[in-house]
This record gives C-alpha cells, sequence and structure tokens, in this order.
C-alpha cells in the first residue's frame, strides 16, 4: 500500500518570514525518496487550538503525520500537547528520557532548568525517538489509522532525527523496499531531457522514472519496489541503462555528487593536477574545486586575470593577440590556457574570458557569450558558451560550470 504524508511545521517564527521551512524541504526530499506521497504542507504559528485544527485537516488527508518544531523546553513550545489532544492521548513522564537530558546537561557541565523536563513528557504508549543531537526527544505513534511522527525544529537536528530515527520508523510500515538511482547530468534542460525521456517514462510502472530541476543541472530519479534491495536494483538496472543511452554524454555518473566532484575524482584517479586562469568567472571555478577537502592534492592554484595588463603581464597573453581580437576571444582564451599551465605548473589549465554583463564588451560582443579553454601537454581545447542575457551570477556560475564540465569531458575521453 503507498501511504501518503503530510508536514505540519510549527512556529510563529515561520509565518513571520523569520525563517524559510528548511526543514519541510529536507523531509519533503527524503520521503520522495521513500516513495511517499506529500500532497500538503502545513505552516501553523505556535497556537494549540490552531496546531489542533491543522492537525485535524491533515488526519483526513494523509495516513502519516510529521510536525516540526515545538519540542523544546519553553512555554511556546507546544506541539505535544496539541497533538496529544487531538489523539485523546495523555502525557506522562518518561524517566529514560528525563534522565538522558540530566546526562546531557551534565556533559555539557550545566545545571538542568526544571522546564527542561517537559521535554520527558511524552503521549501515552508512544515510540520515543531518542535525541542523540539535543535535548527533546522526538516522538512517533500510531492513533486511529494515523502515524504521527514529531520531530525538533533546529535544521541540523530535525535532519539527524529524521534520517536515523523517522526513516527507519517509516521503511518498518512498508512491505518491501524502496531503492532509487539519480543519474546527474550536465549542460541539458529538465524539459529536454523529459522530451527525450517521454517514452521510457510512459512506458514504466515499477521503476518509476522522474526527472528533477537542480541549479547544478538535470537530475533523473528511478525509484523501484520490490520485496529486497537487491530485486529492487535488479530492476532499476535496466532503466539506467537505458537513460544513460538515451543522454548519452551528457550524463555525469549515478549516484555522484557534483560536477566538481566528479572532476576531483577523475583527477585523483588519474594522478592530474588541475589549474586556472580567470576572467568573467573571477576565481568562481578555482572556490567551486578548492571547496572540497583534499583538494590541495591536485589544485595548483588560480589567476584571476581580469585586466588586460595582468593577462599579459601574468599569463603572457600577447599585447597584439588582445589588441587584434580582443579579451573576449577564443585565441585569447587559449593563450590564458596555455600561459596558467606554464605559470602554474599543472597538468591542466582551464581558462575563461567572456562577458557577463550587464553591458556588452566594447567590441560588441554580446552578454553572456564566453570562451572556455582547456590546455594539457602541448594542446589547447578552445570552446564557445552561450549563457544567453540572463543575470551576471547566473551567467558566471554556468560558466563555471561549464568549464568543470570541459574538463570531466577532456578526463572522460569524450573530447
Ligand atoms: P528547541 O529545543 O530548540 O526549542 P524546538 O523543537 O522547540 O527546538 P522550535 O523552538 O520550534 O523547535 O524552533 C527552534 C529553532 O529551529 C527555531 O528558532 C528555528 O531557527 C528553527 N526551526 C524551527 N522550525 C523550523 C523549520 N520548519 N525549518 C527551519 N528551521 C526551523
Ligand atoms: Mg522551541
Amino acid at each position: 500500500m503507498s501511504h501518503t504524508a503530510e508536514l505540519i511545521a510549527v512556529g510563529t517564527e515561520l509565518l513571520l518570514g523569520n525563517i524559510a521551512n528548511t526543514d519541510a524541504q529536507m523531509i519533503s526530499e527524503g520521503l520522495s525518496q521513500l516513495g511517499i506521497n506529500v500532497y500538503y504542507h502545513t505552516v501553523v504559528g505556535d497556537n494549540p487550538e490552531r496546531v489542533r485544527q491543522a492537525v485535524d485537516i491533515a488526519r483526513h488527508r494523509a495516513d502519516i503525520l510529521i510536525t516540526t518544531g515545538g519540542l523544546g523546553p519553553t512555554c511556546d513550545d507546544l506541539t505535544k500537547v496539541a497533538i496529544a489532544q487531538a489523539f485523546g492521548k495523555e502525557l506522562v513522564y518518561h524517566e529514560p528520557s528525563a534522565q538522558r537530558i540530566r546526562d546531557r546537561f551534565a556533559a555539557m557541565e550545566r545545571p538542568v532548568t526544571e522546564n527542561n523536563f517537559q521535554q520527558a513528557m511524552l503521549p501515552e504508549g508512544c515510540t520515543v525517538l531518542d535525541n542523540d543531537w539535543g535535548t527533546a526527544p522526538g516522538v512517533a505513534f500510531e492513533a486511529e489509522s494515523t502515524h504521527v511522527i514529531m520531530l525538533p525544529g533546529p535544521p541540523k537536528e530535525c535532519e539527524m532525527m529524521f534520517r536515523h530515527r523517522a526513516v527507519p520508523y517509516l521503511k518498518a510500515l512498508s512491505d518491501g523496499v524502496i531503492a532509487s538511482r539519480t543519474v546527474k547530468t550536465f549542460g541539458i534542460g529538465e524539459s529536454a531531457a523529459e522530451a527525450l525521456l517521454r517514452d521510457l517514462m510512459n512506458s514504466l510502472q515499477n521503476p518509476t522514472l522522474a526527472p528533477y530541476a537542480k541549479p547544478t543541472g538535470t537530475e533523473l530519479r528511478i525509484t523501484a519496489h520490490a520485496q529486497t534491495e537487491a530485486e529492487a536494483f535488479a530492476l532499476i538496472a535496466p532503466v539506467e541503462a537505458q537513460v544513460k543511452e538515451i543522454l548519452g554524454d551528457k550524463v555525469i555518473g549515478v549516484d555522484v555528487g557534483s560536477l566538481e566532484e566528479v572532476c576531483y575524482a577523475l583527477l585523483k584517479e588519474k594522478g592530474l593536477t588541475v589549474g586556472t586562469a580567470e576572467s568573467c568567472t573571477g576565481g568562481l571555478i578555482a572556490k567551486l574545486i578548492t571547496d572540497l577537502p583534499g583538494s590541495s592534492a591536485l589544485f595548483r592554484g588560480g589567476i584571476v586575470s581580469y585586466t588586460n595588463e595582468v593577462k599579459a603581464g601574468v599569463l603572457g597573453v600577447p599585447q597584439d593577440m588582445l589588441d587584434q581580437y580582443g579579451a573576449v576571444s577564443p585565441q585569447v582564451a587559449e593563450a590564458m590556457a596555455r600561459g596558467a599551465k606554464a605559470a602554474l605548473g599543472c597538468d591542466i589549465a582551464l581558462s575563461t574570458t567572456g562577458v557577463a554583463g550587464p553591458d556588452p564588451d566594447d567590441r560588441g560582443n554580446p552578454i553572456g557569450l564566453v570562451y572556455l579553454g582547456l590546455a594539457y601537454q602541448d594542446q589547447c581545447y578552445v570552446t564557445e558558451f552561450h549563457a544567453g542575457k540572463v543575470a551576471r551570477e547566473r551567467i558566471r556560475r554556468q560558466s563555471a560550470q561549464t568549464a568543470l564540465d570541459l574538463l570531466r569531458r577532456y578526463l572522460t575521453g569524450l573530447l
């Protein structure tokens, strides 16, 4: 049987716009991976009557209710009271949870104030979800054919409690297992991917195939339901192969991290180093690579050559080339990459030069035109990339990612 879950976020600060409902985003994503439908999110303030009303509406639309927030020790933390009332349950003192609270405060060498023990008042007969990441225990119970799960609000705590406590509880509700694999792509939009995959998607029931647009690229999630994990993955395998065949070299990997992580793994595997010469991306490629721990082993350095003086003086781009073709040209992209490779002593150098806007450059090059270079040994590839007339930030981000994709293509023999 497939389940439907509804999320109720409790917190006046969410309604005031002080914070965004990131807990709901995290939980929804996790539920979709479990194959659990989510049709509604509700946000309600710290008001017991309105929380009860939200619960009364939600329990008729879903068989799983997940609340976030309001489990703490202060008087606005009223979620448990409201939920217990809605389901006609008493709150009872749970000594093991009280002891965990004492132990936690002792470990922090802080005195426990009496209000903390409110957190050990839990609905009678519930499953206690021990909180190893904070003080308030979570709660799960089944009443009147509804499963209720209450999780704390602070995002880190909520995430750990969801992954390590709620997910195992939810998995036990369904017969069999749900498994999924995510095919990641770069350089193809969601609608274009869907158009290519529509026939395949429509022909499938188990597994299912669904596209997701992410800022870093389109993802295709294949989800299967079976008695065992091995059977689920066996159902996924042929569909995964078909998706890869249809999308070809746009696929950067399956169940992989970001494009930079893919490049990092390939560089490491091949024992190669990289460096950058960036103009319009202003160091963004270097940032993306150096965000990864351990990148010092393979990232030699980067030069942000924003002016022609630096392109000529530091990277050795010939002045007459700059005069003749202008900084935004394939010739200069190539000279920058070759110059960076020599200056930085790396195996591969990436370069970017283009028009990030908001105005065209003085030679009339359009906004969003970017040349990307990749120098290796004594060779150099240059590609022309059109980000289009979009926001400056987007042009820069897409250019940096496209340069990384060029690196991925080189490292996988696609160039
Ligand atoms: P605490 O023990 O910290 O009081 P709690 O379970 O009672 O936790 P709240 O008091 O509702 O949770 O919220 C604690 C903090 O968690 C809030 O200040 C807010 O920053 C964050 N928070 C609460 N709900 C959400 C949410 N849905 N999304 C993101 N952050 C949230
Ligand atoms: Mg609180």
